[in-house]
């Protein structure tokens, strides 16, 4: 087992000053003295998240009872208690919850005293994706990835394009009540909603399901895979075990521990990085640019492959300074072989009002992180840009990958080198 004994404080995880002056822990105080004291409030209040806490609704009763003989609850991993209060730490939102109160993410809960995950074996989606469609560029290219998401996401975008599951909490997606439906081989023939809504499947069954659908990888996304982390941990051992690859679809917002856990069986990683500015990030995400940065030095030293994805969104993150000022530390703390991706923005969820992003925005982004160095720049949701998905040799300059929306219609990669000129081209092209 890879996470923290349960219920032991870590060392640098102790509970915030909220939960401090909430719950009135003066012995500790006392024992640490004023000036670690003084320390540990300006450390907290700089990593302070605006949690939003769902006071007493944990489910309870006949709900409670169909929800454990499911499988769909089990108790959370990389936690504190606090007398009967726990506070989670897998992501900088820290949620502090008193008995019956429920998470951030929404799929978190605290019931008599101890933290259990209500997203566990239950995902709401699942699809047979192109790799590319992630996007995931330069990893198993032409494969399929087996998609899943629960719900719950530990963000607030303003433009998420899939708040109907990320702003929703399981049992808004999920039906304990009705007849049990496991997936797993051999597969139905068809599944309707209701099914959907009834339907189980465990870590041990993934992988088989993954198979039989011809897909080498298995991709934890469209809501966020931290807000589910014990299923997506559980999961990635699971398909490791069977040989099957598993990709992150992440916003990065995740604690060091919690990261590390998990990267010891990822095989590669989408990380979004929504902006370059920590206002913009606070406003437009609820999050924290510090931490998304953290996150994508740690993946780079941890040496899972991953791909950067930043969505322009008109009047928040189309700054052409701050891009470049983005593309700048990418190139630095990444390297010019970590592949960006741009994408257009559409009008969703709360910025219906705003338009899409400018063909022009977006070719000038592009031109703005070659120049930094950046060998493989993308644009996304820009079908009129012709050579927007291509890839081109940083040696010879030509073109080696050619990409019609989400399939490749041409890769001149040979053994992960540019069948031209020998030059490797960075990557896991199987
Ligand atoms: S994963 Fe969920 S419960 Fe845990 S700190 Fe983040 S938002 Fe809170």
């Amino acid at each position: 087992m890879n996470s923290l004994p349960q219920n032991e404080p870590d060392g640098d995880a102790a509970i915030t000053r909220r939960a401090l002056l909430r719950y009135g822990a003066t012995g500790i105080a006392c024992a640490s003295g004023a000036g670690a004291l003084l320390w540990y409030f300006y450390r907290e209040s700089m990593n302070a998240m605006p949690a939003e806490i769902f006071t007493g609704d944990c489910p309870s009763g006949a709900t409670w009872d169909q929800w454990v003989r499911r499988g769909w609850v089990k108790e959370a991993t990389h936690y504190l208690k606090v007398a009967r209060n726990v506070q989670c730490k897998i992501c900088p939102n820290n949620c502090v919850l008193k008995p019956d109160d429920r998470s951030h993410c929404r799929n978190k809960v605290n019931r008599d005293g101890v933290l259990y995950t209500l997203a566990y074996g239950n995902p709401c989606t699942f699809h047979v994706d192109p790799v590319e469609k992630k996007p995931l560029f330069h990893f198993l290219p032409g494969t399929k990835a087996f998609s899943l998401a629960t719900s719950g996401c530990v963000f607030r975008c303003l433009n998420c394009q899939n708040w109907e599951i990320s702003q929703k909490k399981p049992e808004e997606t999920k039906d304990a009540a009705g007849q049990p439906l496991a997936l797993c081989v051999p597969l139905p023939q068809t599944l309707s909603n209701d099914d959907l809504r009834r339907l189980s499947l465990f870590p041990r069954d993934l992988p088989g399901v993954a198979r039989a659908l011809g897909c080498p990888s298995i991709a934890y996304t469209y809501s966020e895979p931290t807000a589910y982390y014990e299923y997506t941990n559980d999961c990635c051992k699971a398909a490791r075990d069977a040989g099957i690859r598993n990709i992150v679809v992440t916003c990065g917002s995740i604690e060091e521990r919690p990261l590390r856990d998990l990267a010891r069986n990822v095989d590669a990683a989408h990380v979004d990085l929504k902006g370059f500015s920590e206002e913009v990030y606070r406003k437009l995400n609820s999050g924290r640019l510090r931490t998304i940065l953290n996150t994508l030095k740690l993946y780079q030293e941890l040496g899972v492959w991953f791909e950067v994805i930043n969505l322009i969104v008109p009047t928040y993150t189309d700054d052409l300074d701050a891009i470049k000022r983005m593309c700048g530390w990418i190139a630095d703390n990444l390297g010019p072989d970590r592949p960006l991706h741009f994408s257009r923005f559409h009008p969703l969820h709360r910025l219906t009002h705003l338009p899409p992003t400018p063909s022009d925005v977006l070719r000038k982004a592009r031109e703005i992180a070659r120049n930094a160095g950046l060998h493989y720049v993308y644009i996304g949701n820009a079908p009129e840009i012709d050579d927007a998905a291509f890839t081109w040799c940083p040696g010879c300059k030509r073109n080696i990958v050619e990409r019609d929306v989400f399939a490749v219609t041409r890769c001149d990669v040979v053994n992960g080198r540019c069948r031209f000129c020998q030059t490797p081209i960075a990557g896991y092209w199987g």
